[in-house]
């Protein structure tokens, strides 16, 4: 665990209060600009039976927490107009039947859309890229080298070298295996995350995304079954998996939620690929020409993939910027 001590001690200094409201202000436009970006994909790819526009809840236990929630709520949506609903206990029943009475009380956040089929939605996204005449490859970015003549950049695909004059270094978790070749240092780290699908018992039904906000993990209602989702796991990218945290998550999602068994044959796991300021490098590699960076997003890859596709873009073709990318910019890294 030691060499992760550079990123986890930078990671923890800017978690102190005062720094993680500057971050949040400047990271607020990605997400307020994320479903718009998303909406137009949606519809050109024909996927809206995958979305969700109903937001999703938080569930208290106890009063010292709601309370403390609630007065959070408040500022969150003076400051930055989030709209969200107070659940009591009967109101939080009444939108959960199947719930345990356990929770005393409830937050809905009303904006957020959610995806009942994550993959699901990027294979439509692809579909549409294609009818566009985009050409979908596979191959090793680790072989990327300047081409050896002209500007631009080569790679090895299954289907035989690929050049382009631009190439965007998109690779999550394993950007720095491209990135540090050429000289750059992100110092990334990731937090990894488990799931696993599970049959309701008998008629029993979620109707929203769910948080158990004492107990920190998530139940969601998805295609597949219902989804139990674990909270952070700090450890090696590439560490073998430890169950431990979907164990002890499923344990506690049993007693409130009747849940019948598992669906998949075993957890999945992902890393969230995290900077050590909290905000992704969206932005031109500064010291190569043509080659562009956006990774970093940690918990909301998927959330801000299309407002981070529009800003590459719009910088790639010289473009003004619909946002101020500023603060995504890889130089404050590597200056
Ligand atoms: C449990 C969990 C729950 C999450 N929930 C949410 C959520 O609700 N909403 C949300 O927005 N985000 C969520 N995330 C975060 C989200 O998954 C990440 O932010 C997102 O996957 C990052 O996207 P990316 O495209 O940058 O990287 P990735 O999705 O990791 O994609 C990187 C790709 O690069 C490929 N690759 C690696 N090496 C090479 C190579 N040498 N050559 C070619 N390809 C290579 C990998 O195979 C991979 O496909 C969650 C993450 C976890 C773990």
């Amino acid at each position: 665990m030691t060499k992760l001590v550079p990123f986890l001690s930078r990671y923890w200094w800017h978690s102190n209060r005062s720094r993680h409201e500057v971050i949040a202000r400047v990271y607020a436009p990605l997400i307020e600009n994320s479903i718009s970006e998303h909406k137009e994909l949606i519809e050109a790819a024909g996927a809206e039976h995958l979305i969700r526009k109903d937001g999703w809840v938080e569930a208290f236990r106890s009063n010292g927490v709601r309370d403390v929630e609630f007065v959070e709520a408040e500022r969150l949506a003076r400051e930055y107009g989030i709209s969200y609903t107070r659940l009591d206990k009967a109101e939080l029943a009444q939108t959960e039947p199947h719930l345990s009475r356990d929770f005393i009380g409830g937050l809905k956040w009303n904006d957020p859309w959610s995806v009942l089929d994550p993959h699901g939605l990027t294979a439509a996204y692809l579909k549409y890229f294609e009818s566009l005449g985009g050409r979908f490859v596979i191959g090793d970015a680790t072989t990327l080298v300047p081409r050896s003549s002209g500007a631009g950049w080569q790679v090895k695909t299954d289907d035989g070298p690929v050049e382009g004059k631009d190439v965007v270094v998109a690779l999550g978790p394993w950007s720095e295996e491209v990135t540090r070749k050429l000289g750059y240092r992100f110092l990334l780290g990731v937090k990894r995350g488990y799931h696993m699908h599970y049959a309701p018992a008998g008629k029993a039904r979620l109707n929203n995304w769910m948080m158990d906000k004492e107990r920190g993990y998530f139940l969601a209602p998805m295609n597949k079954g219902i989804r139990l989702t674990t909270g952070a796991e700090f450890a090696y990218r590439d560490a073998p998996k430890s169950p431990v945290q979907i164990d002890r998550a499923e344990r506690v999602a049993r007693t409130i939620f009747p849940l019948a068994e598992r669906l998949d044959a075993e957890p999945w796991m992902g890393a969230r690929p995290c900077t050590p300021d909290m905000m992704p490098i969206i932005g031109k590699a500064p010291r190569h020409q043509g080659m562009w960076l956006a990774f970093g997003h940690a918990h909301h890859g998927l959330t801000l993939g299309p407002v981070t596709g529009r800003l590459i873009a719009e910088a790639m073709t010289g473009e003004k910027p619909f946002l101020d990318m500023t603060a995504y910019r890889p130089e404050r890294f590597n200056p």
